[in-house]
């Protein structure tokens, strides 16, 4: 009834889809005639120049995010009976692909103002089983390189990032999937580089790597009919590697407009902490490249307003938000044989209870966020 106040969607992919339509057309009908849909020339392009555009050499395209982290821990040497440390706050593909990859995922908590991983955390976490440690840069911000180095360094762990939120992002001068022995993207279609159905792809500087995840991908052939690993099918395909060489050259200019938006929010929620609202902390500043922008609805000590209210209200108004997660990872159904419980990880808990996605795209113009906020802001007053 009053859904056409407004209409702020969640995600918008038309503006940054439409002026490129006529390029996609094209390069979709060249794949057609040339027939090369499985590993095609469109498909080497693209991982050449995503693993240069990461500061990287070798890039290795297959079909999901979810399966290049699973190979890509496989190709790092990730096998059954390690350990493989994981922040609890995390999308559950990153827990799945440690479990695929053969290990056993350790989940730790999360710092409470960054939601990023908690290294004191991770500390108590290790064993003599621990054999790696895996960053993930939630929400467009990356863990700090050097101290997810000094940490990996000192415990003997190797770091393979999940940079499937980061594209491009950066932090100490570093690039997402440039500090890990190898790094797992994945091209979903509303991730900050998104394809037009699944994709992902490993990054690495390391030659033998690079030559496992390719063998891997491909049935564990590194030769035609010549099988020398249990692999898989898992490629990324030509028609998705010809929609992403399009918007690769934009991918830079999509991120600092998504980086802007969040100053910008940053700044128009400031009258909001107050009332116990606060961004997730920013603090890489112009290298966040916000895949999601989330805020944090203070419950405690007092639940004052209760987020899944305030998303309500939104949603009743035509604004559209998202909770990036709702149930932790160590508290998910599937992972109770984990033999985790509730109060384990305090910080993640408190996060998934109380975080709200804001209306977050490239595209997305100052009235929209002006309005997001001043919404909100209303909600929360008339609630007092
Ligand atoms: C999207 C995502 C993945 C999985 O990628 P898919 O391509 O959907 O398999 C893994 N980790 C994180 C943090 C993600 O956001």
């Amino acid at each position: 009834m009053n859904s056409n106040l407004l209409n702020i969607p969640f995600v918008d992919l038309s503006w940054q889809n439409e002026p490129l339509l006529a390029d996609i057309d094209g390069a979709i009908r060249d794949v057609i005639r040339r027939g090369d849909f499985i590993l095609g020339q469109e498909v080497r392009k693209f991982e050449k120049d995503f693993a240069q555009a990461c500061g990287v050499r070798y890039g290795i395209g297959v079909g999901s995010g979810t399966d290049a982290i699973a190979l890509g821990l496989r190709a790092c040497g990730i096998m059954e009976g390690d350990e493989v440390i994981v922040p609890a706050n995390t999308f559950i593909a990153t827990v799945i692909g440690v479990i695929l990859a053969g290990a056993k995922p350790v989940l730790v908590d999360c710092d409470i103002n960054t939601a990023l991983i908690d290294l004191e955390s991770a500390q108590k976490a290790i064993t003599e089983k621990t054999k790696a440690i895996v960053p993930v840069h939630l929400y467009g911000q990356m863990v700090s390189p050097q101290q997810i180095e000094d940490f990996a360094q000192s415990n003997h762990l190797i770091i393979f990032e999940d940079s499937a939120q980061a594209h491009l992002a950066q932090r100490e001068g570093k690039t997402a999937g440039s500090i890990g022995l190898a790094s797992g993207f994945s091209f979903y279609p509303s991730k900050n580089l998104g394809a037009f159905g699944n994709g992902g792809m490993v990054v690495t500087d390391n030659e033998e790597i690079a030559q496992k995840v390719r063998s891997l991908r491909n049935y564990g052939a590194p030769k035609k009919y010549y099988h020398t690993d249990f692999g898989t099918n898992s490629r990324l395909n030509t028609v998705q590697g010809a929609v992403l060489n399009i918007k690769l050259p934009h991918l830079k200019k999509w991120n600092d407009w998504r980086n802007r938006a969040g100053a910008k929010y940053d700044q128009l929620l400031q009258p909001l902490a107050e009332y116990g609202i606060t961004p997730i902390k920013n603090v890489v500043q112009g290298g966040h490249i916000y895949h999601l922008y989330v805020i944090n609805i203070e419950t405690s000590p007092q639940p004052i307003y209760d987020r899944n209210i305030i998303q309500n209200k939104l949603d009743e108004i035509g604004i559209q938000t998202g909770i990036h997660y709702p149930i932790p990872c160590h508290l998910q159904p599937a992972y109770e044989y984990l033999g985790y419980q509730k109060g384990d990880f305090p910080n993640a808990e408190i996060l998934c209870d109380n975080i709200l996605s804001l209306p977050m795209y490239p595209g997305i113009d100052d009235e929209n966020l002006e309005l997001v906020v001043k919404h909100l802001t209303d909600i929360v007053r008339n609630s007092d």
